[in-house]
């Protein structure tokens, strides 16, 4: 056994530390199609105290350690060989609701959904639904990555209803942020603007690379009385997004999603662009809401269609039903890889991105064919006053000529559209070459921080580009 080993059995109980390699590859990329590495050591704290002491010994042994939520990512956790692996998935209980301050404090490993399962027995729910993955997503990965969720038209983005953290820095201090950093009070997570600057915002959206995140304390509601649907064809993409921005102005929808690519939905061949809408309100307010999506809808030349597979999309969280189709048919055409690009922008500019992408698949037709490249979608949410595009090709997982022609797309579309106006909505190692050198003196900031908090690099080293050797490679 080697000393690291040793140390962190120490640490943690033995029978949660493995060196065996039939754990190990478990644990070596996330869902998506960039490669990882094989750590040297997987461990498995249950407290702060433990993940400080893993730290610790990292710090140490100058060994990197990478943060593991449940890996459902798409961009690459940039796992690297010999590493020590932090899964955090048995830090999952829910520690209190308190319906008074209207807070729920959890451990960062639980799974989304099984939180929100828990609220909804109580008539609430989380301040958002989760992103497309909260089946299988944790808390603490949503938080670091600032997942974008469901419901963003209205409720906004994760990181918007966090109001404290409890975070382990790299060098293993324990910090709370907020009105909870005040020990004398007891730690009280109600106000996240609290006890001075923002120090919540530095965790939320940075992809472990600044601490673990090892309690979330989360906004819930009330679940609203009613939801209801629309369903909407357009005779061109560019009067859909003119819609969508006017049911923005409006404020009338809570979660409103855009078709610009990919398959059309079934049975709807001669429309060319389409959104679906819910509201969630009280039963007095919902439908005056719905109409006036309706109403804009129909002012630029939207069609109605039968909302039926807005109502299954929504109640179940499945995207199929977005292409009015179940499941299965929609996941059963495999193995292929998702090399996704995702990327905030003005709403008025989706009509651009979309241009572009649309004339790209036409200009590299004999490439996407000779690779077997499928355009799963041009897929927006759109938010309160922008837009969140998600760009997926699919790509034959077995193929080694296509994965590199996948790579090499989601490069080409990552940098094209960040030269142009988009901002990513996810990082991650994959990407963040392409993304982080475009920020300027802001890039320089969060290197500066990097140093500072961890001046061994030892925590999530590579995911964000800020470790000297990675920039000025
Ligand atoms: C079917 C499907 C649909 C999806 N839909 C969406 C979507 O709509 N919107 C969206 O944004 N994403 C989506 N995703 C991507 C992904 O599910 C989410 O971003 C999710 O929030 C990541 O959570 P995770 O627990 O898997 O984190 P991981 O992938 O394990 O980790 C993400 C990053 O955060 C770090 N991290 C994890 N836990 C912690 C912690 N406790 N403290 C500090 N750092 C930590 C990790 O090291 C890593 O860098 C989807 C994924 C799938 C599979």
């Amino acid at each position: 056994m080697s000393e690291l080993v040793a140390q962190l059995k120490a640490v943690c109980a033995p029978e949660r530390v493995s060196d065996k390699l039939a754990d190990r590859i478990c644990y070596t990329r996330d869902a998506g199609p960039s490669p990882g590495g094989i750590p040297g050591v997987v461990v498995r704290p249950i407290t702060p105290e433990e993940v400080a002491g893993v730290l610790k010994i990292a710090n140490e042994m100058h060994t990197p350690a990478f943060i593991w939520g449940r890996s459902t990512t798409f961009i690459g956790l940039g796992i690297q060989t010999g590493c020590i692996l932090m899964a955090l998935d048995m830090m999952d209980k829910i520690l209190e609701i308190d319906l008074g301050s209207k807070v729920i404090a959890v451990e960062p490993g639980a799974v989304w959904h099984s939180v929100d399962v828990e609220l909804q027995k109580l008539g609430w729910e989380l301040g958002v639904p989760g992103p497309g993955g909260m089946f299988s997503c944790t808390i603490g990965g949503s938080v670091a990555y600032n997942a974008v969720p469901h419901a963003l038209a209205e409720y906004g983005m994760t990181g918007n209803h966090v109001v404290g953290l409890e975070v382990v820095l790299p060098d293993g201090e324990i910090i709370h942020t907020g009105s909870g950093s005040n020990e004398a009070a007891g730690h009280l997570h109600f106000e996240r603007y609290a006890n001075g600057p923002d120090m919540t915002g530095l965790f939320v959206g940075s992809y472990g690379v600044f601490g673990v995140i090892t309690k979330v304390y989360f906004r819930i509601r009330r679940i609203p009385d009613v939801e209801m649907f629309a369903f909407y064809g357009f005779p061109n993409f560019e009067q859909a997004v003119d819609a969508a921005q006017a049911i923005q102005r409006q404020e009338a929808a809570t979660h409103m999603v855009g078709l610009f690519g990919g398959p059309k939905p079934a049975n709807y061949d001669a429309h060319d662009a389409f959104l679906h809408i819910v509201v969630r309100d009280s039963r007095a307010a919902a439908p005056d809401r719905l109409r006036v999506t309706e109403a804009v809808c129909e002012s630029f030349g939207g069609h109605p269609l039968d909302n039926n597979s807005t109502r299954l999309y929504w109640e179940g969280h499945m995207y199929s039903w977005l292409r009015n189709t179940p499941p299965a048919h929609y996941y059963g055409n495999r193995p292929f890889m998702c090399p996704e690009v995702a990327g905030f922008m003005p709403t008025a500019k989706v009509k651009d991105a979309i241009a572009y992408l649309r004339n790209d698949a036409i200009e590299h037709a004999d490439e996407f064919a000779q690779h077997d490249i499928r355009v799963k979608c041009y897929d927006v949410y759109f938010s309160g006053n922008a837009a969140f595009i998600w760009i997926d090709t699919l790509y034959p997982e077995l193929d080694e000529e296509a994965w590199k022609y996948g790579l090499a797309l989601r490069s080409r579309y990552t940098d094209e559209l960040c030269r142009r106006y988009m901002s990513p909505g996810g990082i991650l190692q994959a990407i963040s070459p392409e993304v982080m050198t475009k920020l300027g003196a802001g890039f320089d900031f969060l290197k500066h921080l990097k140093r500072s908090l961890d001046p061994n690099f030892i925590l999530n080293p590579g995911v964000m580009y800020l470790e000297p050797e990675v920039s000025h490679a």
